[in-house]
């Protein structure tokens, strides 16, 4: 069978994903392969689609043991034959297996490294009775000392070299520094690898670092948004991984703590909830998550600084494995990098401190700057990116700004009559005027008194926090923090320093263009699955992914064929489920008149656009423009940011009340349609970086629509 077809049939997937493909191809031809995958990038199809070609059984080396057992489970949900061997068991088990094994029976096999070497090295000569396809060693940078997982167990798997000449082996791993590289190759004796380096960009994880200031209300802010979503928060010590979890209980949230201090069974109970979607919010220490493969875990917070990139790659990396939009958020806080720094101190090999301080420098470097977050980012990891990726929060912010020089000096006027002494919101409603008994009599007589009633509380709030990341003012510590003016806002009172202020700092949010009856449809779906989970005792996200109900709820398939064509619907699957879902589907959309069996470009996203209805901003826009102004013009004329009028724009187009054509020269036109062509399945972002700066996220938008 071929490779896309062996893909199809037992995953359900219809394509690859960036690289599989070659790696797949060197070790089907019989060669060593490094590869080199960020998490979540997909490294298991790498060896599990060649372990079906290939005859005999394929070895896979993994130091996981929790999270073996799961890949067995998912593997033999679709319909693969694997198993795995290890301490777990008892004897009879692991005969039992042994005995398939032999028999032939099983095509990937799972063992911890240490089970190599087990019953003085009988296990090996076991191997080697049977007809090994190749080893895949997972997870291979644990055989690096340069490594922050370095595994000593892992240094004896260069034995199987000597022991099996000509079997490949594979080894996989989501960190890419070159020493780790090299290490790995010698240490594991590959043979003139085929060094493989997949771009570690994950494109549908959006990053967000944003100040810890009022930390706990933009926490709270952020998951009441996300309440339907599951999430990991990293917290940096177990104590505090306990009171944030406490905390989010008293606000009504369901948060379980999780760190290596908990006793054994709690720690299995919460992971386990966790898993299943019992519970959606999992508050821990970095000791969580390795072992654990959840796809839907749709953010990560950091609520402290982790320390380094790796670290916190690896864990941002748990977001979004299903290829669906998530969220890496990090409330960056400047104490944090002193306290790593001072921990790193105390390191005593000076070679070793000072490598910590220069990868925790380069973390807070990606902090501090205003930068494109994934530019810095995966700079770090050698990889170039042109910026402006459009899903960063420097990105999203970015052209949102205006002139706020005035306002900011109203600001810091106002905070400098106060003398300091008073906090945010009694600035605010000082500015505004309020008529509030709080106000006290002697201010209600300054001149600045009410200079600022034209702003709404949230949008001073939101101008002030702002004034407070760039410094021009400050925030004392304690129980009562006021504000207060810093070095820098004499040149902004004098008039010497302009101001940009964030014309409105939403995020620009993970659009969320599905109709109401998909989400809806979608929740009985997702209840199906639960069911099916809770009968069989796997997690919900181990029977179908989130993106595959997604999928369901889209074109709404009601035979058994249609829903083959759903990716994620591999042939056991199909027959193991579909029935229930078609089921599903068919009594729901009957109900409520739904079409059915809807092609994949038929589907809702542009009739849900098309049913929104503009708002009077945009359409005042269209009035200008039909008057036969420029963009430029609008921008001036109506104030408003660039980025906000060609949001109008698109929006017209997407009505039809515009003919986007006019936008976007026709030279350039044609190269952003070939390019979509080419890639249809590009972001925005992927098609940026193919085409170059010269052309903008608004042109490509124009086209795609
Ligand atoms: P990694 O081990 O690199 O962190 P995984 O192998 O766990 O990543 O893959 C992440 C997710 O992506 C899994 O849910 C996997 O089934 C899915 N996936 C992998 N390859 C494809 C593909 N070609 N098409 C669709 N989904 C894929
Ligand atoms: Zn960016």
């Amino acid at each position: 069978m071929e490779m896309r077809e062996t893909l199809r049939k037992y995953f359900g997937y219809d394509a690859f994903r960036p690289n599989q493909e070659e790696v797949i191809g060197a070790l089907l031809s019989g060669r060593d392969v490094l590869a080199l995958m960020p998490t979540g990038g997909g490294k298991s199809i790498c060896y599990q689609v060649p372990a079906l070609m290939k005859e005999g059984v394929t070895v896979v080396i993994s130091p996981l043991i929790a999270l073996m057992k799961d890949q067995v489970e998912a593997l033999k949900e679709n319909g693969i034959a694997a198993a795995y061997l290890n301490s777990t068991q008892t004897r009879t088990e692991q005969q039992e297996i042994e005995q398939q094994l032999r028999k032939g029976e099983i095509r990937l096999l799972y063992l911890a490294p240490e089970k190599l070497f087990s019953a003085n090295e009988g296990f090996i000569g076991f191997l080697q009775q049977l007809n090994v396809s190749f080893f895949a060693i997972d997870e291979a940078h644990c055989v690096s000392q340069w490594g922050h997982d370095f595994r000593p167990e892992y240094l004896k798997i260069k034995e199987l070299r000597k022991r099996f000449k000509d079997v490949p082996m594979i080894a996989l791993t989501a960190t890419a520094d070159r020493k780790t590289r090299a290490d790995i190759v010698r240490n594991l004796a590959l043979k003139d690898p085929e060094i493989i380096v997949a771009s570690f960009d994950r494109p549908n994880i959006q990053y967000r670092i944003e100040p810890r200031q009022q930390g706990r209300d933009k926490l709270l802010e952020f998951l009441r948004k996300h309440k339907e979503d599951s999430g990991i928060i990293y917290a940096l010590s177990r104590k505090s991984t306990e009171e944030l979890a406490m905390m989010l209980n008293n606000y009504g949230f369901h948060a379980l703590p999780y760190h290596a201090g908990l006793p054994q069974e709690v720690r299995a109970s919460n992971q386990e909830r966790f898993i299943k979607d019992d519970v959606k919010i999992v508050v821990a220490t970095i000791a969580f998550g390795m072992g654990i493969d959840k796809s839907n875990v749709r953010y990560v917070v950091h609520w402290n600084l982790p320390k380094n990139i790796e670290g916190y790659y690896q864990e941002t990396g748990r977001a979004g494995r299903d290829g669906l939009d998530s969220i890496a958020y990090l409330l960056y806080s400047p104490g944090d990098a002193r306290m790593l720094r001072s921990f790193i101190d105390d390191v005593p090999d000076d070679t070793f401190r000072e490598s910590l301080h220069s990868k925790l420098g380069h973390l807070i470097q990606v902090c501090e700057s205003r930068i494109c977050r994934r530019k810095l980012l995966l700079a770090y990891f050698d990889e170039e990116h042109a910026g402006n990726c459009g899903n960063c929060d420097v990105c999203l912010r970015q052209e949102e700004y205006f002139d706020g020089t005035e306002i900011a000096q109203k600001a810091l006027s106002a905070v400098v009559r106060l003398k300091g002494k008073f906090g945010i919101s009694y600035t605010i409603d000082f500015l505004r005027g309020s008529k509030s008994q709080k106000i006290r009599e002697e201010h209600k007589q300054l001149p600045t008194y009410g200079v600022g009633s034209d702003l709404s509380k949230a949008e001073w709030n939101r101008h002030i926090r702002y004034l407070i990341d760039l410094g021009y003012l400050k925030v004392s510590d304690g129980k009562y923090p006021t504000v207060n003016a810093t070095p820098q806002s004499h040149a902004v009172l004098r008039g010497q320093q302009a101001v940009k202020l964030i014309a409105h700092t939403e995020y620009a949010e993970i659009e969320n263009s599905e109709l109401p009856e998909m989400e809806d449809l979608m929740k009985a779906l997702k209840k199906v699955r639960r069911f099916i989970a809770k009968g069989r005792n796997l997690p919900p996200y181990m029977i179908l992914t989130d993106k595959t109900l997604m999928e369901l709820a889209k074109y709404r398939p009601t035979t058994l064929d249609a829903i083959g064509r759903i990716s994620g619907f591999g042939e056991q699957k199909t027959e193991a489920y579909g029935k229930r879902f078609c089921q599903e589907i068919k009594k729901y959309s009957e109900e409520r008149n739904l079409p059915t069996d809807l092609v994949p470009s038929s589907t809702g996203k542009k009739r849900s656009t098309a049913s929104r209805s503009l708002g009077p901003s945009p359409l005042e826009t269209l009035r200008h423009l039909r008057s036969g102004k420029s963009i430029d013009e609008v921008v001036i004329e109506r104030g408003l940011a660039r980025s906000t009028v060609e949001g109008h724009i698109y929006d017209l187009a997407k009505h039809q009340k515009i003919d986007p054509t006019l936008f976007v020269p026709s030279e350039k036109r044609a190269v952003i349609s070939g390019m979509v062509e080419q890639h249809p399945k590009a972001t925005l972002t992927e098609l940026r970086n193919k085409l170059g700066e010269e052309y903008s996220f608004f042109e490509l938008r124009m086209v795609k629509l």
